[in-house]
């Protein structure tokens, strides 16, 4: 079966594509410039472009953008959507954000709609910062997919939901509400499947070639192992965790298995805390010890308040997607060994 990946110079989308390979698939990926895929084959030098090729899409925010790239010859059997900005450095909210994320779903979803009859299945990586419900939710509880960040179109540019990582949160929130109402109104041929991974952790994609290009959702890592917080550890600031490459497994299995189809997937392994990062780091790699936060007890599993403040749940992945999450300590055991001037933490 042929996929489509977009955003395949990302972080995720690297481990979905090495994921979809691994089982056998062909990938088209796309990506803003020639340059990000010409990366793309340097790392996969035994991969063929009959099994990864790639499509221009500079910019995910025009609707229409992907009409050209989901019109594949063979033709596409199902797409995954991952591009999507991820950082916090927001000016203008509709335009670095809302514009790329709202429209580059559902823009992705009326080129397949139009000009993609082929296409069965379609995963979106939506976000827990779609769930996200503070502080409507009462300490304590637990996450599972019931949950929703209640931000809304009229509510976006309020500043609770419009600047730093709230922004990115609504930007998320908008995207994947934007894909269901597609879904309901036009009812496309093609079933829709959301994925919704806290901040995700492990292997860096093969092309990180810095520390300082690191991707978002890994930077916690540079700044504890550079010593750049050496004096106190950081708020935690995020409340779960998974592993890339479980959420990439997640992906696929979302297009493989019909129960999948209409649902949307909370893909979490658990709570973490700074605190336990910072433990769990000088413990797998000593020589970063000295680097490292101080000033609090460094044990794992110790949370600044007693313990985590909400739980998870994630039974319906592992029911219906037959998902196992790895622990923290299994990033540990296994580096990466081809990432160029990375410490094998990552
Ligand atoms: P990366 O920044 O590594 O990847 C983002 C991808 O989206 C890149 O390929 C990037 O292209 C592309 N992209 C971003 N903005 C645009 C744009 N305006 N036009 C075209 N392409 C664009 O982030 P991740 O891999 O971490 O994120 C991938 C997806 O996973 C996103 O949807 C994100 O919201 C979601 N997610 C990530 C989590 C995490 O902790 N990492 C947690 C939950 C969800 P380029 O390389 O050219 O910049």
């Amino acid at each position: 079966p042929r996929v489509l990946v977009t955003g395949g110079s990302g972080f995720l989308a690297s481990a979905v594509i090495d994921t979809l390979l691994a089982r056998g698939y062909s990938v088209v990926t796309t990506v803003r410039s020639h340059e990000r895929a010409n990366q793309l084959r340097a790392d996969r030098p035994g991969v063929s472009p009959a099994q990864l090729d790639y499509a221009i899409v500079d910019d995910i925010a025009r609707l229409g953008a992907f009409d050209a790239a989901v019109q594949q010859s063979p033709p596409l059997d199902a797409v995954i959507h991952t591009a999507s900005p991820f950082h916090y450095r927001i000016d203008d909210l509709k335009r670095d954000m809302l514009d790329p994320a709202v429209n580059g779903t559902v823009g992705v979803l009326q080129s397949i709609h139009k000009y993609a009859p082929t296409v069965k299945h379609v995963a979106i990586t939506s976000s827990f910062a779609s769930m996200y419900n503070n502080p409507n939710k009462p300490t304590g509880s637990t996450y599972n997919e019931d949950d929703w960040n209640p931000v809304t179109w009229d509510t976006a540019l309020s500043p609770e939901h419009s600047a730093g990582q709230a922004g990115y949160r609504t930007s998320k929130a908008l995207a994947e509400k934007s894909a269901w109402e597609f879904v309901k109104e036009n009812k496309p041929s093609f079933s829709l499947t959301a994925l919704n991974p806290p901040l995700i952790f492990g292997p860096v994609k093969p092309n990180t070639s810095s520390l300082q290009n690191m991707n978002t959702s890994n930077a916690r890592f540079v700044e504890f192992i550079t010593g750049a917080v050496k004096e106190k550890c950081p708020p935690t600031g995020s409340l779960f965790w998974v592993d890339v490459r479980d959420v990439a497994l997640a992906h696929v299995l979302a297009i493989e298995k019909p129960e999948a189809a209409g649902k949307r997937y909370f893909v979490a392994a658990g709570p973490f805390s700074n605190v336990e990062l910072v433990a769990f780091i000088g413990e797998s790699f000593p020589k970063y010890k000295d680097l490292l936060p101080s000033g609090e007890a460094l044990v794992p599993g110790q949370y600044p308040k007693g313990g985590p403040p909400y739980k998870v749940d994630n039974s319906r992945s592992v029911a219906e997607l037959g998902l196992t999450y790895r622990s923290l300590e299994e990033i540990a055991a296994q580096p990466n060994q081809n990432r160029r001037d990375v410490p094998e933490a990552f």
